[in-house]
């Protein structure tokens, strides 16, 4: 079975990775050059995307920001699974907005904003501190702002304004602007959709975010009425969108309670402890369900946790000396903040799991991996 999944990043080649025991080969396109390339040796197989088209049994994609005549192409070769709509949805807040309201999911408050009326208006219908999203091209936190109240109201208008006219030509920008959600945790729940309907799911997840990237998530038992809640909106989704692949939604938990913040088509950062800490991957999950083969267990094998190195190249190989720890590189050159790789760690119990956390904030180096510590430290507190 060939696969070509559109955008040839980490996850591309992870899902390669993962794959290969299946007999599934993976192609990635490059959708700055327009190269198809080998994730695993990096090579470029084809020079354009037709080709890469007619090599496949099946498309998908590993991020949602993809141009819409690529997306019209794929599609139109009946191999594009999820849709081009769904992916569409991920990387436009205002289609996400109006899905989660179609599918009657509950969410933070929000205003779509184009013009300075409508972010006048904006401002005084909903209630400070608000976060204002680009609609378009944001992630890891980019294209946002944040307005405690109305006093630097008229500078981030002048930002926004740049931030639009310095936009793709043609295309129409806008921003979501969302009350504050006061939350007690982020969580997020992966599961995948195949073609007959048929869902799972893995444990929701703990989210710990830097500066608006992920930086730790950890996976472990589950609160059942929770867990069935998440299930719930997960299902609404996926059947609206008539889905097929891997999804992840992101919450913000308060109390009892799960709002939508948003969410991505795709596999998942949150998710890639699943490699280490459950039955079966999601790389490998997204895979199963883009080509028509039996979903795998999503259950927790142990409770597991996952720490994303940020534009660092190297860490102290020591790390490998903590009992089942796994490093995973990317194979991509070195920016600051860029997500490089990422470590996996797993214990027979969560007191097991909080140990060998310690033990790798010990090693870490401390300025790359600043929030490991405190983070290490209140979950060792939670636990006793
Ligand atoms: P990523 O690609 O990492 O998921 P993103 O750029 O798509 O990020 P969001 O997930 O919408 O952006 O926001 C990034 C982070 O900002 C959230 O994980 C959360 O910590 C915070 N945040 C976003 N929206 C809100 C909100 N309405 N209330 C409180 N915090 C928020
Ligand atoms: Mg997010």
């Amino acid at each position: 079975m060939n696969v070509l999944v559109l955008g040839a990043g980490q996850l591309a080649r992870m899902m390669a990775l993962a794959v290969k025991p299946l007999n599934i080969n993976v192609r990635a396109f490059d959708v700055g050059s327009g190269n198809v390339f080998d994730p695993l040796s990096s090579n470029i197989v084809f020079g354009d995307l037709t080709q890469g088209i007619e090599f496949a049994d099946f498309i998908t994609a590993e991020f949602e920001h993809i141009d819409h005549q690529t997306l019209a192409l794929c599609q139109a070769s009946g191999k594009l699974r999820p849709s081009s709509q769904a992916i569409k949805v991920g990387g436009d807040r205002r289609l996400e907005k109006d899905l989660l309201v179609k599918c009657d999911v509950a969410n933070a408050k929000h205003k779509i904003i184009t013009t300075k009326a409508d972010f006048d208006q904006a401002l005084n219908s909903l209630t400070f501190p608000l976060i204002l999203k680009s609609a378009l091209a944001g992630y890891d936190g980019k294209g946002q702002w944040r307005l405690k109240d109305q006093t630097n109201a008229e500078e981030i208008w002048h930002d926004i304004k740049d931030f639009f006219d310095g936009g793709a030509q043609g295309v129409t920008n806008a921003v979501v602007a969302e009350q504050m959600v006061p939350f007690d945790r982020e969580v997020s729940l992966v599961g995948a959709r195949d073609s007959q309907g048929n869902t799972v799911v893995y444990p929701l997840t703990e989210n710990h975010h830097t500066n608006g990237v992920l930086s730790v998530s950890i996976a472990t038992q589950v609160n059942e009425a929770l867990q069935a809640q998440a299930k719930q909106v997960f299902d609404s989704i996926a059947n609206e969108l008539n889905y097929i692949g891997v999804l992840a939604i992101e919450f913000f938990q308060i109390g009892e309670q799960l709002l939508v913040n948003e969410i991505a088509p795709r596999v998942h950062n949150s998710g890639h402890w699943t490699q280490q800490g459950a039955d079966t991957c999601q790389f490998e999950n997204h895979l199963r369900a883009v080509c028509d083969l039996p979903l795998g267990s999503t259950a927790l094998v142990r409770p597991s946790a996952m720490i994303n190195i940020l534009g660092e190249e190297q860490v102290p190989n020591d790390i490998l000396n903590v009992a089942s720890t796994t490093l995973h590189w990317y194979g991509k050159s070195k920016r600051a903040g860029r997500k490089m790789g990422h470590i996996n760690v797993s214990g027979k119990n969560e007191q097991e799991l909080a140990t060998r956390l310690q033990l790798l904030a010990d090693i870490l180096p401390e300025e790359a991996f600043d929030e490991l510590k405190p983070y290490v430290t209140a979950y060792q507190n939670k636990l006793s």
